[in-house]
């Protein structure tokens, strides 16, 4: 089977090639995992990747299963020039992990985790998942900082920053990473820690799949659980403002134990929820207590006293069910998303009242108005100490649309815009979380509202191990001149 592929060209995306069955066949001979074209029974269902948004069809899958499968691939992408695109989990919302045409680097082979209780470290291949890591980690207690969906991937939401339930008691993923495997745009296996590559340690803390493929991420990991006090009160959206307010004033001044959020949603008719939520129009408190379950009980008491709950499902969980608590709301590959964020340093009553206004508007009921608290131990960290950048803001506003029918494409699109730009313009607003953002970040003004200061530094990076922007299917960082 000889496939057609992307070229780059120069700067832009362009040409095409061949890979003839000769070079395929060579490929194949090393090769560990399959590698799967068009005409491959596995090819349609390889293509899925969580956001509906994106049905889109690469020239080649090469799954690997291995570093050497990687260095494979990327040597072959060189040779022939070709548009490379890495997939870990597949959750970009931008659908950076999927091209036409691309060679699919896709390392869903790779999700080993290893635990070691003694350094309290953990070591996870580039495609593990974070029900992956939780379920290795928790068998001896632990925890890494990671997302609160668990088929999200570790690789993306790593190298993008990663906020969850712990962040304000352990700092955000990116933070957690001591060490990595990397591998450059030629093809070299690199280990990046503090003593080797620490330029390239800072830069993948937040700066994206732009140095490399992660092959393996060393992280820090934490005592938690494995039964922590959930704080899940769902409050009936009639009494959105005040249970807000409430909200706003308890969180000015929470102990780090605490990682809470605040989500205007609809919740859907499913039946693992109580009857009395299923499709209501709510304000939902979300809280972890990242400390033992009597204190967690003591510490999120207020936040189920704001109002009277529809429905408080807050109690002792193990910390593993808390992780995927959200999954069954989001089937891969069926809710189409379009999302976009701004931090804001404090929510003063134009942006409450803009939160409120703005969830009203949702073009669909499983679009939500999401507003993590932040700061924490995640706060405390300086701006230029990482590649993630400012960590002053205490919240966050994500407008996250989903939908499930193609035909309301435009219409939720312009809603996160338009919400997007009256939240940007309010004088608290400052940059935006690149993870949650439905397209590539690719002007110089937006670049810069992620980065700050950083940007420079990241171009020069960029220019060290990665000058000819092989990997640019992300939010691209143009190599330094
Ligand atoms: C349902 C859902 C829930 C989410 N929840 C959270 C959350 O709680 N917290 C949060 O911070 N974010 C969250 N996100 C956003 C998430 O962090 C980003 O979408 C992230 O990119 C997902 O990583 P992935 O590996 O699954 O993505 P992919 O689509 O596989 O990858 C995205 C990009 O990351 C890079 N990449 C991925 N793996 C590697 C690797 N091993 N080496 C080099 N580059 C790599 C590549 O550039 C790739 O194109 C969520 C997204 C979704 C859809």
């Amino acid at each position: 089977m000889a496939v057609r592929l992307r070229t780059l060209g120069t700067a832009e995306i362009s040409g095409e090639t061949t890979l003839s069955d000769e070079v395929l066949a060579e490929l194949r001979t090393a090769f560990r995992g399959p590698l799967i074209g068009p005409d491959d029974d596995r090819y349609e269902k390889a293509c899925v990747v969580q956001n509906g948004m994106f049905r889109r069809s690469p020239g080649l899958i090469v799954r690997c299963t291995g570093t050497a499968d990687v260095v494979d691939a990327v040597r072959l992408a060189r040779e022939h020039d070709l548009l490379i695109a890495v997939r870990g989990g597949g959750h970009s919302i931008a659908g950076h992990s999927i091209h036409d045409g691309a060679l699919l680097i896709d390392l869903s082979g790779m999700r080993s985790v290893t635990v070691d209780p003694a350094l309290r470290t953990v070591r996870v291949q580039g495609g593990a998942t974070w029900g992956d890591v939780d379920r290795e980690a928790q068998l001896f207690g632990l925890a890494v900082p990671g997302g609160i969906v668990s088929s999200t991937g570790v690789g993306g939401l790593t190298l993008g920053g990663g906020i969850g339930w712990l962040h304000r008691k352990y700092g955000l993923t990116c933070d957690n990473l001591r060490s990595a495997e990397v591998v450059t745009a030629t093809g070299k296996v690199l280990r990046v820690d503090e003593d080797n590559h620490p330029e390239l340690l800072w830069g993948l803390r937040g700066g994206g799949g732009n140095f490399g493929i992660v092959t393996a991420f060393e992280f820090d990991a934490h005592p938690v659980g494995p039964v922590v006090w959930n704080g899940t009160a769902i409050y009936p959206a009639a009494n959105a403002e005040r249970v807000l307010r409430f909200w706003r004033d308890w969180t000015t001044d929470l102990p780090d134990e605490i990682t809470t959020r605040a989500v205007r949603w609809t919740t859907p008719t499913a039946p693992h929820l109580p009857p009395e939520l299923h499709d209501q129009d709510v304000l939902i408190i979300g809280a972890l207590h990242a400390g033992g379950t009597a204190d967690g009980e003591r510490a999120l008491a207020p936040m189920r006293r704001f109002g009277t709950p529809l429905v408080d499902l807050s109690g002792p969980t193990p910390y593993r069910a808390v992780q995927s608590m959200l999954d069954p709301f989001f089937p891969k590959g069926e809710l189409l998303s379009y999302w976009k964020s701004t931090y804001c340093r404090e929510l003063d009553d134009a942006v409450l009242d803009l939160v409120l206004r703005s969830a009203l508007e949702r073009p669909h009921p499983r679009t939500m108005v999401h507003v993590p608290l932040l700061g924490g131990a995640a706060g405390r960290i300086p701006e230029t100490a990482t590649a993630f950048g400012d960590r002053s803001p205490q919240y966050m506003l994500s407008f996250d649309a989903n939908w499930t029918d193609a035909a309301d494409t435009d219409r939720a699109v312009r809603w996160v815009r338009d919400v997007l730009a009256e939240a940007g313009a309010q004088p608290s607003a400052t940059g935006t979380y690149l993870n949650f953002s439905g397209e590539a970040v690719l002007d110089p003004g937006a670049r810069m509202a992620a980065y700050g200061p950083n940007l420079e530094r990241l171009g020069r990076l960029k220019a060290t191990y990665d000058p000819e922007n092989r990997f640019r299917l992300n939010n691209n960082i143009p190599p330094a001149s």
